[in-house]
C-alpha cells in the first residue's frame, strides 16, 4: 500500500503544468538517492550551504549560488540581503526598516501574486510605468537613495512594452541598485541557467521543485557572490528574517543532484518527444466534432515548448468545455488540464510520465465521442 493510498489521497496526471499545488513535479531516482544519502549524517550545515552552493555555481558557469526553500524564499532573502548587505545590526533589524532602504523598484506591468515575497520584507513597491509601456526615463526617475533593488519578474507577464532587461541592467548599475530576477518557471531553456546573470543582473532565482526536479521545498539563487553571502547571513540557521524559510541538508544535496541530472538531459530530444506527443494530441482530437485543436507555442510560463490548445464547442460536441475538465478530475485516473481562453483547455506534455499521453487522449477521446 502507498502513502497515498493508505491517507486516501488521490493520485492525479498532471497535464497542466508543474505547479506548487499539484505536487510541482516528481523526483527522477537521482534525486530521492541523494537525499537518502544527505539524511544519514550530521554536517554543519553553513558548510553544506556554501559547499553545495559553490558546486552549482560551478556547473552553471556562475560567480556564486544560494540554496533557498523555493523560488519566493529566494526572493524573500535576495531582497532582505539587497537591504542590509551584511551587517548584522540590519540583518536583526529587519523587518523593521526605520533608517534603511525600504523601496524596491517594480515594472507596474510585472506585478503579480508572487511580489508578496518581496512585500514581505516590509519594503514600498514603487511602480514604473503602465500595463503596456514603460520608459527608460520612467526607471531613472524612480531611483533614489532609498532604493533597495529592482525586481524583474520573467514569465508571461514579461515582455509587453517592458524596457529591455539589459538597459534594466544598464541604468541601474551606476546607481549601484541591484537588479533580482525572479526566473522561477525559466527552465526550460537550460541556458537560463546562465543567461540572465550572463547580462549582468545580480542575481537570478530559480524554483528547484519545478522543471529542474529537484526537492519542492528547494529553490536556487544564481548570482554575484556579495550578494549571495548577505543572502547567507540572512537566512537559515542564522537568527534573521530568512530563518522560518529552513533548508534541510536532504534539499541542499537534492538540488545539486538536480542541477546535474538536468544539465546532462538530452533537451532536445525531450523537445522533439513532446513535439510528436502534441502533434498526436491534435491530429487525433480534430477528427471529433465541435473539437479543433492545434499547436500552442510558447506555454504559459514562456518556456520554449508546446502545448496543445484544445477548443471545445459546446452545441457541436454535446459537452462544454467546464463539464470536460469536471469529468478529467472527477474520472479514474484522475486527471488536471489547465482552462484556455474562449472554451479550450490546454494538454501540456512536461508533466507528464512516460504513456500518460496516450492516457490523457484516450480519457478525452472517450468523453468527447460517448456523451
Ligand atoms: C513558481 C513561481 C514562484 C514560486 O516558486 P517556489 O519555488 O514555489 O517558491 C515565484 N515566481 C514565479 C514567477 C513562479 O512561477
Amino acid at each position: 500500500m502507498t502513502i497515498y493510498e493508505e491517507l486516501n489521497v488521490r493520485p492525479l496526471i498532471n497535464a497542466s503544468a508543474t505547479l506548487t499545488r499539484l505536487g510541482g513535479s516528481l523526483m527522477p531516482p537521482e534525486v530521492v538517492q541523494a537525499m537518502v544519502d544527505a539524511s544519514k549524517v550530521f554536517i554543519d550545515l553553513e558548510e553544506l550551504q556554501m559547499k553545495v552552493g559553490d558546486k552549482i555555481a560551478e556547473l552553471t558557469h556562475n560567480d556564486a549560488c544560494y540554496i533557498s526553500s523555493g523560488a519566493a524564499a529566494g526572493i524573500v532573502i535576495a531582497i532582505a540581503a539587497c537591504i542590509t548587505g551584511k551587517s548584522m545590526a540590519a540583518i536583526h533589524q529587519l523587518p523593521d526598516l526605520t533608517g534603511l532602504k525600504n523601496e524596491v523598484i517594480v515594472h507596474k506591468s510585472h506585478r503579480n501574486g508572487y511580489d508578496h515575497a518581496v512585500r514581505q520584507v516590509g519594503v514600498k513597491l514603487v511602480e514604473i510605468g503602465y500595463a503596456g509601456s514603460t520608459a527608460p526615463w520612467q526607471l531613472e526617475a524612480a531611483i533614489n537613495e532609498r532604493s533597495a533593488a529592482i525586481i524583474w519578474f520573467q514569465g508571461g507577464m514579461t515582455g509587453h512594452g517592458d524596457i529591455p532587461l539589459e538597459q534594466v541592467v544598464a541604468i541601474a548599475a551606476p546607481h549601484g541598485v541591484p537588479v533580482i530576477v525572479d526566473a522561477a518557471a525559466q527552465v526550460p531553456p537550460v541556458e537560463n541557467l546562465w543567461n540572465f546573470t550572463k547580462l549582468g543582473v545580480t542575481a537570478a532565482i530559480f524554483s528547484g521543485g519545478k522543471d529542474l526536479r529537484g526537492p519542492q521545498s528547494s529553490g536556487l539563487v544564481l548570482g554575484k557572490r556579495e550578494l549571495i553571502e548577505a543572502m547567507r547571513l540572512n537566512g537559515p540557521p542564522n537568527h534573521s528574517i530568512g530563518r522560518p524559510m529552513k533548508v534541510g541538508k536532504e534539499e541542499m544535496c537534492g538540488a545539486l543532484a538536480a542541477v546535474r541530472w538536468y544539465l546532462s538531459r538530452d533537451h532536445e530530444g525531450r523537445l522533439s518527444q513532446s513535439e510528436e506527443v502534441v502533434g498526436g494530441w491534435c491530429s487525433e482530437l480534430n477528427r471529433l466534432a465541435g473539437v479543433s485543436a492545434h499547436r500552442s507555442f510558447p506555454n504559459e510560463a514562456g518556456q520554449p515548448m508546446p502545448r496543445a490548445q484544445v477548443h471545445i464547442d459546446a452545441a457541436a460536441a454535446g459537452i462544454s468545455r467546464n463539464e470536460v475538465v469536471r469529468a478529467l478530475l472527477e474520472g479514474t485516473p484522475a486527471i488536471t488540464v489547465a482552462n484556455g481562453p474562449d472554451e479550450s483547455i490546454y494538454l501540456n506534455p512536461m508533466t507528464l510520465e512516460d504513456g500518460e499521453e496516450t492516457v490523457v487522449l484516450e480519457r478525452l477521446v472517450a468523453l468527447l465521442r460517448d456523451k
